[in-house]
């Protein structure tokens, strides 16, 4: 993961704050023209027409034009971005920015100069307008890097991150394939039995953020003690982000390392996210169960780590369709929900093999991607979902 801890002087975190604010003024004002554009109507503007506006706006307005034109600019294309997300059914709709949360501009057009090492353990970064501006130097820093992005957690604390997809990294040759499946007990089983999982917080953490969550209840609006442990919630759930983070990198690169093809499912987890909710006019089947198994695959970092894997090991990640994976016995091909005896243990009811179900699944994939195609001997599967299993087939109350 290429991001690093920001260090900047007082002064010079002013500026980064100025970048911050204009970048949320202009995506703001974004949202709000396309808050007012309904079906039907002439279209709402686009980048282009947005740009000309901002070139409009910066001639208006001496606080925009103070600015940097990179920082304003970057935030139309990322307005652009987002609504391209949303209507390719990945993300949500682009809304708001607050101030003090999500903070953060895009820089684009960096030279190679543009960064270079002071020490061993510290770096820095040219950011325009603002100068030259240290950071931790905790990993390499990833050469070639285009663009940057500066962000201000909520926890008050800065981070760059350099924009560079991976170099891919050479397939070992052994003709192995490997099959991840996801799961919620486990964060990812390998069909090769290994139960990898997320390090989240640990338990004297997890008492401390109860702690932290009753204090907050009981301080009042507005306090300084409610801003102190706002701050210390931050800070404890920005930890568990980052460990989640530096799993996903460490996992990615491992399996990208030891096999050729990397057979994971095909999951649309955002998708899944919103048939969970449902609409108001079609509330979502299974809301509570769902609410915990999304909570468990968004948790486990899942979607990031294909991400990763898709950069890291380019054209050997096979997408399997995760119909029947987990009801299959790997042993005789028997298609059976009731083999699935719990959410950890298969049990086939045809041939009596046991295995840990993930992995069982995870084996399935493999076998899927390594071309032996997973055909259904037993009958049809019963239709009712299975407790873990997403149907992503459902009707999506998109
Ligand atoms: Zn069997």
């Amino acid at each position: 993961m290429s991001r690093f801890r920001l260090q900047p002087a007082p002064a010079q975190e002013a500026a980064l704050a100025e970048h911050c604010a204009h970048a949320r003024y202009v995506w703001n004002l974004a949202v709000e023209q396309h808050a007012h554009w309904k079906p039907g109507r002439k279209n709402a503007p686009g980048f282009a027409e947005q740009c000309r506006q901002l070139t409009e706006a910066r001639a208006a307005s001496p606080w925009l034009a103070a600015g940097s034109a990179v920082v304003q600019q970057q935030a139309l294309k990322d307005f652009a971005q987002a609504m391209a997300n949303f209507f390719g059914g990945t993300h949500r709709r682009p809304t708001w920015r607050k101030r003090g949360r999500s903070e953060g501009f895009r820089i684009v057009a960096v030279k190679t100069g543009d960064v270079r090492r002071l020490s061993r353990n510290t770096g820095e970064v040219k950011i325009p307008k603002v100068g030259w501006v240290r950071f931790r130097w905790s990993r390499a820093v990833p050469g070639g890097a285009k663009s940057y992005r500066v962000t201000r957690d909520r926890a008050g604390r800065w981070h760059v991150a350099f924009a560079a997809v991976p170099a891919p990294i050479p397939a070992p040759g052994t003709g192995e394939a490997v099959g991840v499946d996801r799961g919620v007990a486990v964060s990812a089983a390998l069909s090769t039995g290994e139960l990898l999982n997320v390090r989240g917080l640990r338990d004297t953490e997890k008492a401390r953020l109860r702690r932290l969550l009753r204090k907050l209840a009981r301080a009042k609006r507005g306090s300084r003690r409610r801003a102190r442990v706002k701050t210390a919630i931050a800070r404890l759930k920005a930890r568990e982000a980052d460990r989640r983070k530096d799993w996903v990198e460490k996992t990615s690169t491992d399996l990208a390392r030891r096999f050729d093809v990397i057979a994971v499912e095909d999951l649309k987890i955002r998708a899944m996210t919103r048939t969970a909710k449902g609409t108001r006019d079609a509330p979502g089947r299974n809301v509570r169960q769902k609410a915990g198994l999304n909570r468990g695959i968004l948790a486990a970092g899942w979607g990031r780590l294909v991400r990763r894997l898709e950069h890291k090991a380019p054209g050997r990640v096979h997408k399997v369709k995760p119909r029947h994976t987990s009801q299959t016995c790997n042993a005789c091909k028997h298609v059976a929900r009731e083999s699935r005896e719990s959410q950890a243990l298969f049990l086939c009811v045809a041939c009596g093999h046991r295995d840990n179900a993930d992995v069982n699944a995870a084996k399935n994939m493999r076998d899927t991607a390594a071309g032996h195609a997973v055909t259904a001997r037993g009958g049809p599967p019963s239709g009712g979902p299975v407790n873990r299993e997403p149907q992503p087939d459902l009707p999506s109350a998109a």
